[in-house]
């Protein structure tokens, strides 16, 4: 109880905080100028007055994003400006419409030549080809810089990746929905869940399903507990309890499905999620509990162990996310790193994502859902008997589907094999530490967690740094890192591509805060990412800032 007061006292204060920034920016200063005494007690008792109508007549609490009480109210009272205030209203299109306009033009700058219609007649292949090679010079460009997070997993070998090409254009026209037609990429698909399955612990046989990536093997995990829990448990108004930093899709999951989000916090030292958060959480709607091995933000993995025991005793399921460690974390063993236990060996583990285009080294577009029962996994298939065009039934989201991703890890993962795997494995895990331990030596800095997998990020420990000029200041120099946002900081996702260069990545961290420091007045802002960060949480309605972030894709799909 004697938390309380302060607490409410500070959310007072960012409401308030939050009233005077909204206020400054609106027409609204002009008007009020002229206002006396007894416009101000009639402006005090109308906002009052809507003030009460909002906590009546609106839906309390929102469930979904886990807000304080303030924090629901500045949300509603935000809204209703938004919604019929002319002003306020204007103000924002003005404000995407500059968004979309910036993206825009950032766009712009990596567009040639533009096609807009198809051509009246076809091309020839000679200057179609000429077309190829400029876009492939384009798009490789990075390939072997050693400056980029995560997003391109493979070993920089040339005739590695020549191979794999090799190998699965022979499949571009393949589509596994039609199994009598094309019986190699069936049995490929079968092989790899087999593979992939034997190395999570399911020994005599492997129940999963191939997806096009995590995001889509993370859909079909939520989307079974769903159909699991109405099924058997009558389950109608869904839940699952995920830590903060999961990964996005179990958001979208949740959007997609119907399914209610609910957001355990994670403690600001471990950055692992806060268990007893988490359990409390938990009630007869909910369907299943997730665990991240490690999480995408800031490369720290759950308390697995843990949340496993509590899997069990509420007799729900446990979601392993291990897209971005799995490949890692599972050969660690071998190379004589004790992780615990977080396959399915782990008794209360029921489902694993993960990825074979991250840390399996494979092409894009494959990664793998594993289910501990085929109960389970059956209640993410999707099948009609009745349908007029046919008896009709799909394992993933995807209809016709080509057989490339299938063929790409299965040809990664018998190319590189169990030994190889150890020593990337190995690899990776070793420089990670390595890199956690010299970001740790420097003042300003902290690293986040324990990172111990393939993944790290860090914070700012100086109220003069703000940590996402250093990223600006990276970028300058080609880095492609990511920044992060709850709290604020900059991570690394280390691949086979940039392992070799984390020392150069260590020095120019260094030189850019020395650059920040030297100059801090002109780097308070953090440059593009503190604007975009700082805009976005201005905005107190989640899915309003989510809205606004739509203007992106507006200008990624425009030509
Ligand atoms: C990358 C990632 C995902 C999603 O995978 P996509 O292949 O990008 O859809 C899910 N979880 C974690 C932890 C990730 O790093």
């Amino acid at each position: 109880m004697e938390q309380l007061l302060p607490m409410v006292i500070e959310e007072y204060n960012v409401f308030k905080q939050f009233i005077r920034e909204l206020y400054k920016q609106t027409p609204l200063q002009e008007y009020t100028k002229s206002l006396d005494i007894f416009d101000t007690a009639v402006l005090v008792s109308i906002i009052s007055i809507i003030g009460l109508w909002a906590i009546r007549n609106l839906n309390f609490p929102n469930k979904d994003y886990n807000q304080s009480f303030f924090g629901y109210l500045k949300a509603q009272i935000f809204l209703f400006f938004v919604n019929y205030c002319p002003g306020v209203n204007s103000y924002i299109e003005k404000q995407k419409q500059n968004a979309l306009q910036s993206f825009s033009d950032s766009m712009e700058k990596m567009t040639t030549k533009k096609t807009l219609k198809l051509p009246e007649n076809g091309i020839d292949t000679d200057t179609i080809m000429d077309k190829l090679n400029e876009w492939v010079e384009r798009d490789i460009k990075h390939y072997g810089s050693g400056k980029v997070s995560g997003s391109l997993y493979v070993m920089p070998d040339k005739q590695f990746i020549k191979n794999a090409q090799d190998f699965c254009k022979n499949f571009l026209y393949s589509n596994p929905l039609h199994p009598d037609l094309w019986p190699a990429t069936r049995q490929m698909e079968a092989e790899v869940i087999r593979m992939t399955g034997d190395l999570f612990g399911q020994e005599k046989e492997s129940i999963g399903i191939v997806t096009t990536g995590g995001t889509e093997s993370i859909l079909l995990g939520m989307l079974a507990y769903r159909n699991w829990g109405e099924q058997y448990k009558g389950i109608t108004n869904p839940n699952i309890v995920i830590p903060e930093t999961a990964h996005a899709a179990f958001y979208r999951a949740g959007e997609y499905f119907k399914i209610q989000v609910r957001i355990a916090k994670v403690n600001q030292t471990t950055f692992q999620v806060d268990v007893n958060d988490l359990r409390r959480q938990i009630d007869s709607n909910t369907v299943c509990i997730v665990g991240s091995l490690p999480n995408f933000g800031y490369g720290i993995f759950d308390p697995i162990e843990q949340l496993a025991q509590i899997a069990k005793k509420k007799k729900i399921g446990l979601h392993i996310d291990a897209c971005l460690g799995g490949f890692t974390a599972i050969f660690a063993k071998d190379h004589g790193v004790d992780l615990g236990k977080f396959d399915f060996t782990l008794d209360g583990v029921t489902s694993i994502s993960c990825d074979q285009h991250k840390h399996g080294l494979a092409p894009k577009g494959v990664s793998t859902v594993l289910f501990k029962t085929k109960q389970l996994r059956e209640s993410a298939f999707f099948s009609i008997a009745t349908w007029s065009g046919g008896a009709y039934a799909a394992p993933s989201m995807q209809g016709s589907k080509c057989g490339v991703g299938v063929a790409g890890a299965w040809f990664t993962m018998q190319s590189i094999g169990k030994k190889k795997y150890i020593e990337y494995s190995k690899k990776i895990m070793d420089a990670t530490q390595l890199l956690a331990k010299q970001l740790s030596e420097i003042p300003e800095i902290q690293v986040c967690g324990n990172p111990q997998i393939n993944c790290v990020a860090f914070i700012s420990k100086q109220s003069w740094l703000n940590v996402y000029a250093v990223h600006e200041i990276l970028t300058h120099q080609g880095w492609t890192i990511s920044s992060v946002q709850k709290p604020a900081g900059i991570h690394i996702s280390i691949t086979q591509q940039n392992v070799s260069n984390l020392k150069q990545y260590v020095h120019d961290i260094k030189a850019a805060i020395e650059k920040i420091k030297a100059n801090p007045q002109e780097y308070k802002k953090g440059g593009e990412m503190g604007t975009l960060y700082g805009t976005t949480q201005k905005i107190p309605d989640s899915k309003l800032a989510g809205q606004a972030l739509k203007v992106y894709l507006d200008s990624l799909l425009k030509i």
